[in-house]
């Protein structure tokens, strides 16, 4: 072989015509004309053509390419050269052909439903459409993670297996602790609030688990929340810094992922929106109004589930807020509103085009006695949350904080209509494999 270096489908398409490349990757397509046998190979980076002619290539290879079933990985040699018609303008003459890895036939063919794709999850992950929301998935963390030192946070890390509830205890996942019942954590929001008293600013990546009744497309069992929490801070400072937050990573997909975004047809107009906070921001008794106005028969102090969100979602082009819940919709540490003790100062964050929620945040209860009366008055047991009171008793400062789906962002970001290609293994009722 004349070089030794393998390059990659995007880095051949650097090379001047005439140069000569050993490139590696997976048989996208493969089309056998006789004369000729065209290769479309594909990596990480996106796909190359490469054609396999009796023009130029010994014939013991167009042999090779010629039994390279689809996905069997290769090593193609040969000359770059130009032709409009390759996708990308570039394709790969072949001089050398091997196949590393034979390919059996491949069960993924076109057509095939959801449920017997997601039975093979673990080759479904290879498509193009999954390997582009994978990518912006990695812009998206990257730029959590750069938000958050800019704005001087500490990133922590929370237990996942915890002994009480932080969303009630009906979509509790309980696990066996050593003959204990132990529970997969829904939220690290408790922790982190433990840890604003040494760090003041924090947050986590993490996963929760909810073992949630209904299905929906906006559901999953296993997934990643985003989630961070200040001390001195009042409701309208921690929703300033979620449209921040939602805007500068939106940016960030817009500058570095335009191309999978374009491979996955999302109009990026709406996104380019998302830019530019402030957001709207509506109370949840005005949200009421608004679902009333479009016939909806819901009252004050009823929940607004998707199908409400969504109809909620065709008055604004942008992410927006709704704010003050009745009290008893929301969990027992929100604090109620001092103007008016009956709401919550707790605020959703909605993403538009149907999507609906995709941040929950508040202002923590502070107050010891208030705290007390509402983990009694719903039920729970304060004896599990005796460590969380205790944030009460020594030095409680104002504080707020959200927790982000990240899967549901990444639904909204992608265009996805179903929140299972968000990430890629994901969990229902009935599904544990791959
Ligand atoms: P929903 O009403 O949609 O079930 P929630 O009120 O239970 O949401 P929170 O407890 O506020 O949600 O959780 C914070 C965020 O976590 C939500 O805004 C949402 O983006 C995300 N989230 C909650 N449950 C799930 C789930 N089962 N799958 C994926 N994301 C979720
Ligand atoms: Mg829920």
């Amino acid at each position: 072989m004349s070089s030794t270096k393998l390059y990659s489908t995007r880095e051949v398409k650097l090379l001047e015509p005439g140069s000569r490349a050993r490139v590696r990757g997976w048989v996208y397509r493969h089309r056998d004309l006789g004369g000729k046998v065209f290769i479309v190979v594909r990596d990480s980076e996106g796909i190359l053509q490469m054609i396999a002619s009796e023009a130029y290539t010994p014939r013991e290879y167009i042999e090779e390419a010629r039994r390279a079933t689809i996905e069997s990985s290769i090593i193609g040699e040969g000359v770059v050269a130009r032709d409009p018609r390759a996708p990308g303008g570039v394709e790969l003459r072949l001089e050398r052909f091997e196949i590393v890895g034979l390919a059996s036939d491949f069960p993924i063919k076109g057509g095939e439903s959801i449920d017997y794709l997601l039975d093979i999850r673990h080759l479904w992950i290879r498509s193009r459409k999954l390997t582009a929301v994978m990518k912006i998935r990695d812009t998206i963390h990257g730029a959590f993670r750069e938000f958050f030192k800019s704005r001087g946070f500490w990133e922590v890390s929370p237990p996942m297996l915890t002994q009480a509830a932080v969303e009630g205890g009906a979509t509790l996942f309980k696990v066996d602790f050593f003959g204990r019942p132990a529970y997969l954590t829904q939220s690290a929001q408790l922790y982190l609030e433990v840890l604003i008293y040494s760090l003041e600013k924090v947050w986590t990546l993490a996963p929760s688990f909810r073992a949630e009744r209904s299905r929906t497309r906006r559901h999953l069992y296993e997934y990643w929340h985003l989630e961070a929490e200040e001390a001195w801070v009042h409701m309208d400072g921690e929703m300033k810094l979620v449209e921040d937050l939602v805007a500068y990573t939106t940016r960030r997909v817009l500058d570095e992922k335009l191309e999978e975004l374009s491979f996955l047809k999302r109009d990026t107009e709406k996104l380019e929106q998302a830019t530019k906070p402030p957001y709207p921001r509506i109370r949840y008794e005005e949200a009421i109004e608004l679902l009333r106005r479009k016939g909806v028969d819901i009252n004050y102090g009823d929940d607004l589930g998707a199908d409400e969100e969504r109809l909620l979602t065709e008055y604004f082009d942008t992410p927006f807020f709704i704010t003050h819940f009745p009290l008893e919709l929301k969990s027992f540490y929100m604090k109620p509103d001092p103007h008016n003790p009956r709401e919550a100062l707790a605020f959703d964050l909605l993403a538009p085009e149907g999507i609906g929620e995709i941040v929950g945040g508040s202002e923590r209860e502070d107050d010891y006695e208030r705290l007390l009366n509402s983990i009694t008055s719903r039920g729970l047991d304060p004896k599990d949350y005796e460590w969380y009171l205790d944030l009460r008793r020594y030095g409680s400062v104002p504080h707020s904080g959200f927790g982000l789906g990240v899967e549901r962002y990444i639904m909204w970001v992608a265009g996805l209509d179903h929140i299972r290609d968000a990430i890629p293994f994901p969990r229902f009722r009935d599904r544990l494999y791959p």
